[in-house]
């Protein structure tokens, strides 16, 4: 490696020390705590070049929101490290669901019973079986996806019984601009009701709390690769 690249993967290595040690802390703060929270590294709108120094510190797990930009950016990145594991945070059209279970390793945005149908026609065709998370639609805010925490627990039996779907657990983005830990706590509760194990909440500004509320995954963007240009969170 030349000097430049020493660098990048030093100073990645710090972000996820810093990030490491944070997650460390909020874990034994608000203990008990989930038995492992993974730390997702939500890389969209970075380059290959700016994600592979996080590869290079030991980083394994990695969100994309977009099937076409996972498909751009992540096959040349897998094949030089192929241990890491990519998750789909965004939503998910049914047209490219096909991609969609060839790129990712998890799919954490099922929430509708046409695409749980599609997922598990292309996961059978692929001979894959994906785990999923079922997103909810916390706040019911109209331009979110997620399906309404009122139907949460029936489409986690659906999705499992009718469609065969690996099932781990619950997604969800809070409403921006409000405290985010009653959130958390309904998603925690619609997931001892739906009897899954997994819950993926927190982001940059609120992982500790979301831990604090029992998230087994955080998805941290912003706080290790810096700041994006706007595009919001490509909700729909
Ligand atoms: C962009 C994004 C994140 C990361 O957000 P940061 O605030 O940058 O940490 C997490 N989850 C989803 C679904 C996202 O789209």
């Amino acid at each position: 490696m030349d000097d430049t690249r020493l660098d990048a993967s030093a100073a990645a290595a710090e972000r996820l020390a810093i990030i490491t040690r944070e997650i460390a802390r909020a874990r034994a703060r608000f203990g008990p705590p989930a038995e492992e929270v993974t730390l997702v590294a939500v890389s969209k709108t970075f380059a290959a070049e700016a994600v592979r120094p996080y590869l290079v510190a030991g980083q394994r797990v990695f969100g994309e929101n977009r099937v076409q930009e996972a498909k751009e950016k992540w096959p040349a990145l897998r094949e030089a490290f192929p241990d890491l594991e990519l998750h789909l945070i965004g939503p998910l059209q049914t047209n490219k669901a096909r991609d969609a279970v060839m790129l990712f390793d998890v799919i954490q945005s099922v929430d509708r019973e046409k695409l749980a149908r599609v997922l598990s026609e292309e996961m059978a065709r692929a001979g894959k079986q994906l785990p999923v998370f079922v997103q909810v639609n916390i706040g019911e805010e109209e331009q979110k996806a997620g399906i309404a925490p009122s139907e949460a627990v029936a489409f986690v039996k659906t999705c499992r019984t009718t469609y065969g779907l690996d099932v781990r657990g619950l997604m969800c983005i809070p409403p921006e601009g409000q405290p985010a830990g009653p959130y958390f706590a309904h998603l925690a509760q619609l997931g001892r009701e739906a009897g899954v194990k997994a819950l993926s909440m927190g982001m940059s500004g609120d992982f500790a709390t979301a831990i604090a509320m029992g998230a087994t995954h955080v998805r941290v963007g912003s706080a290790l690769f810096g700041s994006r240009p706007p595009q919001g969170m490509d909700q729909r």
